[in-house]
């Protein structure tokens, strides 16, 4: 595909797992109607959902997952040295995502609990950037594969991209859903960021923040919001803590 009849630089890429659901990938490879044209424009050297190759020549490495053991973070810093740019892709490598919520158990009860006299190695999930640098952040449980499109646009023929910067509410009104919390519902809606076109008020679930704060946060309305509504701290914990980016928050 050219741009202004110039062939672009194919990207080379590489897509690496470490501790999540794999959800992110399955969006790479999801939507039939562009994924032909998507993966036109990239040079995937190594995917492992899509392909047996496995090349180590690339220049962006995309990483979905949190990092929860040592040969992980050993990897990761490999991968970190060969990558020209290196993006977090998904709640669990932006933030550690659900597998956070297992830092505050006692990991070695839970591991004797789960796994009797074969315990298995774990380590508190940590976000990527607290192990390496990383380049760019794409949040969501899973990604929008919509934005991923519009940030490759950028990356190829730069194409102006920015992550929206208004909450989730902005979205959810656009679609004319009832608010949740007129149906008695937590939403965390009014102080996350924006981008996946609100899909879980839509569906009559209150936003459990998966794409983490929006730009200005008003948190301190919200709180007032929600104490007016009769929500404990408990249940705020409990959405805040559920997708690990409002650490601190609460
Ligand atoms: S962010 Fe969600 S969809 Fe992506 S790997 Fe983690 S749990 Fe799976
Ligand atoms: S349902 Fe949630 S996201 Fe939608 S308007 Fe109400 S608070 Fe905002
Ligand atoms: S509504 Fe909230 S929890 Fe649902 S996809 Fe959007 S940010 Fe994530």
């Amino acid at each position: 595909m050219k741009y202004l009849g110039i062939e672009p630089e194919v990207l080379k890429i590489a897509v690496f797992d470490f501790t999540g659901c794999e959800g992110c990938e399955l969006q790479l490879a999801n939507k039939e109607e562009t994924v032909a044209d998507f993966l036109k424009v990239l040079d995937v050297v190594n995917f492992r959902e899509i392909s047996s190759v496995e090349g180590d020549d690339y220049d962006i490495a995309l990483i979905e997952g949190a990092v929860t053991r040592g040969d992980e973070i050993t990897r990761l810093i490999q991968i970190r040295k060969q990558a020209r740019l290196l993006v977090a892709l998904g709640s669990c490598a932006c933030f550690g995502g659900v597998n956070r919520l297992k830092n505050v158990l006692d990991l070695n009860k839970v591991n004797r609990e789960v796994y009797g006299k074969d315990p298995k190695e774990t380590l508190p999930a940590r976000a990527i950037k607290e192990i390496v640098p990383v380049d760019l952040e794409i949040p969501g449980c899973p990604i929008n594969k919509d934005e991923l499109e519009r940030i490759v646009q950028h990356l190829i023929w730069d194409i102006p991209f920015q992550f929206p910067v208004y909450p989730v509410c902005f979205e959810c009104k656009q679609r004319y859903t009832t608010c949740i919390f007129e149906l008695g519902q937590l939403c965390l809606g009014p102080i996350t960021r924006g981008g996946c076109n609100a899909p879980c008020p839509a569906g009559g679930l209150g936003c459990y923040g998966c794409r983490g704060p929006a730009a200005d946060p008003n948190y301190s309305e919200f709180f007032t919001i929600a104490r007016e509504r009769g929500y404990k701290k408990k249940e705020l914990d409990e959405h805040f803590n559920f997708f690990g980016g409002f650490e601190g928050v609460g």
